[in-house]
């Protein structure tokens, strides 16, 4: 898919600078930048796209801005001269070229070669040419990574401000809720950067599984093949309850998540005084800050994949039904309070709101997944209940983030034991009849991936306040593989107790 959706963008580009430009000036401009830029024959891209990419955002805002100038600009208002299309043909190539050397850094060499390959000028210009070679060249090292040891890890919302999530550890339960569950802010930059240094790359849950027809023409799931430098390792990345539930309120979490001025996910934060701010306060803009200054740590783009329930709605939008009507006598205390707050709530306004958010996400590689609509517990849970809850699902958070096969299940219960699904369960034939293929629990082995006939399994770990502790005092060692946690832990927090 996201191949197929690189190859057309390369192709509209390619089109629209091939209907704008003469071949002659296409050549001549591409040639000045090549050696202006320093990319020619350069092998080491990595340099060249830190040199050569400005900050997030820029690139694309810089291409939106072009087109639409060019497309502005009548030849009644301004004359075309030679000169001035010679400039545009400078520009577009070497966007084309930065976008090449992006798609080259994100280990997608097929893409970044169809892409020069494609160039106005390319059969001519041997600098275009050269630089296929090494995209070839650096192809031919990659390996494929071994699907048994594609760890796959989990946040919950980031703690902001350790200081009022933690106090009052001996007399808030919350408190405690808050340091073994949550990752602060400092402790998810310093994981990330430290797994990336040890030459840990995203990939998406969905690059692991290749989909085949069998015989009789049934879907068969089998691993994929990701490839990769022989120094990088694989890994999947999800975040779980990314709802800003109102139980949050006042312990030092970002409060929604929106767009900013650039049309990109950030995020909202109240601080202590009250007053609101705007900046990358969680893990979805923060991944996405340091994947923009580091796109090699990302395969082909891949982000993470986010677990939603829906009963307090999503990302920090109250979407759910529930919030329609004041006088249901059902609705929860919090939820009440919320609404007493929010006289001029308008459901719809709000789900379009966290429908363009999510949107946005999306655009930007992230992907969404069930966490069952009432952060059920699937084992103890009757059929009946897990069936009402995911229509609840479908009907509230479905409709805000499109469909998913994936379901990664609350508290870390699961359907069954470890190895393949009993396909006669009721619970099972029933989320495989709404769609799900994809399915995690939680577990703290390093590696738990198991393909089914038709479906995916995956054991994840936590990295929350209560693993990063207890490897930091030594009580535990089962995170050193990413990263040492007496070097990452957050001096803030307070000792976490354990839980037998
Ligand atoms: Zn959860």
């Amino acid at each position: 898919m996201k191949k197929q959706k690189n190859a057309k963008k390369i192709q509209m580009t390619v089109l629209a600078l091939c209907a704008f430009v003469v071949v002659l000036g296409a050549i001549v401009g591409v040639t000045l930048i090549l050696s202006h830029k320093g990319y020619v024959g350069s092998g080491d891209n990595q340099d060249s796209v830190t040199a050569s990419a400005d900050p997030a955002g820029e690139d694309g805002k810089d291409g939106q801005d072009s087109s639409k100038d060019a497309k502005e600009k009548t030849p009644e208002e301004e004359p075309k001269t030679e000169e001035n299309e010679t400039e545009e043909t400078m520009q577009q190539g070497s966007q084309l070229l930065e976008q090449a050397e992006r798609l080259a850094a994100s280990y997608d060499y097929d893409a970044a070669i169809e892409m020069v390959k494609g160039m106005p000028g390319f059969d001519t210009n041997t600098e275009l040419q050269d630089k296929v070679a090494d995209y070839e060249n650096i192809k031919a090292t990659l390996v494929p990574v071994n699907m048994d040891e594609v760890t796959h890890v989990f946040y919950h919302t980031l703690v902001v401000d350790p200081e009022r999530a933690f106090a009052n550890q001996d007399t808030n339960p919350q408190a405690v809720g808050n340091n073994q569950w949550m990752t602060t802010v400092s402790e998810f930059q310093k994981i990330t950067q430290e797994m990336y240094d040890r030459g840990y790359v995203l990939v998406s849950i969905h690059d692991l599984i290749e989909t085949e027809t069998d015989e009789n023409g049934n879907t068969v799931y089998k691993p994929a093949t990701i490839l990769l430098p022989p120094d990088k390792k694989a890994f999947v990345l999800s975040l779980d309850d990314l709802s800003y539930y109102h139980s949050y309120d006042n312990y030092g979490y970002a409060a929604k998540m929106i767009l900013d001025e650039n049309g990109k996910p950030t995020c909202e934060y109240i601080q202590p005084d009250g007053t609101t701010v705007v900046g990358a306060y969680d893990c979805v803009p923060l991944l996405d800050q340091f994947l923009e200054e580091h796109p090699d740590a990302s395969y082909r783009g891949a982000k993470g994949i986010i677990a939603l329930t829906g009963y307090n709605g999503i990302l920090g939008y109250r979407t759910d039904e529930t919030y329609a009507d004041l006088n249901n006598p059902d609705l929860s205390a919090d939820k009440r309070k919320w609404m007493e707050a929010h006289p001029d709530f308008d459901l719809e306004q709000e789900r379009a709101e966290a429908k363009k958010v999510a949107d946005a996400m999306k655009e930007d590689g992230w992907e969404f997944a069930s966490h069952t609509w009432g952060h059920l517990k699937v084992g103890d849970a009757s059929l009946e209940r897990i069936q009402a809850d995911t229509q609840k699902w479908r009907n509230n958070v479905e409709p805000l983030v499109g469909p998913t096969d994936t379901i990664i299940f609350a508290h870390g219960q699961d359907l069954g034991d470890w190895g393949d699904y009993d396909e006669s369960d009721a619970k099972y034939q029933y989320l495989r009849s709404q769609g799900y293929t994809v399915f995690c629990n939680v577990d703290s082995n390093l590696y738990r991936t198991w393909f089914g006939k038709d479906y995916l399994r995956q054991g994840r770990r936590n990295l929350d306040g209560y693993r990063i502790y207890k490897n930091a005092t030594g009580e535990q060692d089962n995170v050193s593989d990413l990263f040492n946690a007496g070097e990452i832990i957050d001096p803030l927090r307070p000792p976490v107790p354990s839980l037998e």
